[in-house]
């Protein structure tokens, strides 16, 4: 889909363009010729697929319909933080349209499911997944889920989210199509997305003070070989090996034989670059029939027999992704902190995040940005209450929700 959006067709749905118009960046010239509408260089594309959907739809035969885009989009930002808040960024934005209202929401659902999946299960990130409060929900949608990692310094990152729009953009953009019963009626719709602000995430979650930490689902280099004195004999020629069956044993592997570095140089360089794991193949260990293996999580060094390396670094690295979230999890479950008053909410989002009572007021909301800069988070979908007033107000509280500082 295109990059530039005309204004009016933003203009479109009331609460999205309330919501994006502050963040878009806008195209007024075109050459030497001021333009007669400007163009808003796209912040998201649910107006251009809903243009096009209106076209594209006429009967429930077409139903559902399912796009996924890589792009790039803009978003106007104030300070900015490498890979985590960038004016512009990369993602992948995925958009739905249904004949029904339950189908979209499983849709819905679905989606952050698969996210939820994908940062725990091979980014190693636990996350809190749940729905967003009224204020915080994406512009122009009835319901908003996200997925919320907490950093290292105790802050969130909401790391992707899946919107329900019902028919709000349908209406807008008269989207019908005439279904079985013979009558007219409005396309519920989705969108959801991920963007580069995971690898932020992973930096932030599994990073040291030597470097980068990565999981080993998505390191591009899972063992780094490293021939040790590597002009003795055997050496090279062993390491050639060690490496050629871990490439056999499924692994993404590099042979790093360089010889214009000194091993020490070469054991800070990929440490800092966080391959999982770095295989030291030295005369030594050659005698011994076995490799030196240095994991990066934990720095702890072990040996393996040469004659089963390749699956028993294959292990290990299920093994490191284990630790890694685990490790995470442990963290992050001790800075979440359950909070009955404004006073302890306030301590608790110092360090991490506060799970609380909330009577479902927005003001109690933006009392509480106002006061300790914090905002919430989700509400879980285990919405059992751990008490029953609001911790803001004091009166009757109807959800279980997560506060928390956000990057
Ligand atoms: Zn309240």
């Amino acid at each position: 889909m295109p990059m530039l959006l005309p204004e009016s067709l933003l203009m479109k749905e009331a609460d999205h363009v309330e919501g994006f118009a502050p963040e878009c960046a806008w195209v007024t010239q075109g050459g030497s010729e001021p333009l007669a509408e400007r163009l808003a260089i796209r912040p998201t594309s649910e107006t251009i697929f809903c243009t096009m959907y209106a076209k594209w739809v006429q009967s429930w035969r077409d139903l559902p319909m399912k796009y996924n885009q890589w792009c790039n989009v803009m978003r106007w930002e104030k300070s900015t933080r490498p890979f985590l808040r960038t004016s512009e960024f990369l993602w992948q934005e995925g958009h739905t349209i249904h004949a029904t209202a339950e189908e979209a929401q499983e849709e819905t659902l679905q989606m952050l499911e698969i996210y939820r999946d994908f940062a725990e299960n091979v980014l190693a990130i636990p996350v809190l997944v749940g729905r967003k409060s009224e204020l915080e929900k994406f512009a122009g949608a009835r319901a908003t889920y996200s997925m919320e990692a907490m950093m290292h310094d105790g802050k969130a990152l909401q790391a992707g989210t899946s919107h329900n729009f019902g028919d709000n953009f349908a209406r807008a953009f008269d989207i019908q199509f005439l279904d079985k019963d013979g009558k007219q009626k409005y396309v519920e719709e989705t969108s959801w997305g991920v963007s580069t602000r995971l690898i932020g995430a992973i930096i932030m979650v599994h990073g040291d003070d030597r470097g980068l930490v990565l999981p080993p689902r998505v390191a591009p280099i899972q063992a780094v070989v490293l021939p040790i004195a590597a002009h003795k004999p055997g050496v090279a020629e062993k390491a050639q090996e060690v490496a050629d069956t871990l490439k056999a044993a499924g692994l993404r592997v590099f042979l790093d034989d360089r010889d214009t570095y000194s091993a020490g140089w070469k054991f800070n360089e990929w440490e800092m670059k966080g391959v999982p794991a770095r295989v030291e193949v030295g005369p030594r260990d050659i005698e011994n029939g076995v490799v030196t293996v240095c994991r990066r999580d934990t720095l702890e060094k072990v040996q393996l027999p040469i004659d089963s390396v390749g699956e028993r670094v294959a292990a290990l690295m299920d093994e490191i992704h284990v630790g890694l979230f685990q490790k995470a999890l442990a963290f992050r479950d001790s800075h979440i902190q359950d909070v009955t008053n404004m006073e302890e909410l306030g301590e608790a989002v110092q360090h991490g995040f506060a799970r609380a009572m909330w009577c479902g007021d927005d003001a109690c909301e933006l009392e509480v940005k106002n006061r300790f800069n914090a905002k919430t988070r989700n509400m879980p979908f285990d919405q059992t209450p751990i008490g029953d007033t609001c911790v803001v107000c004091g009166k009757k509280a109807t959800k279980l929700i997560y506060f928390g500082k956000q990057y």
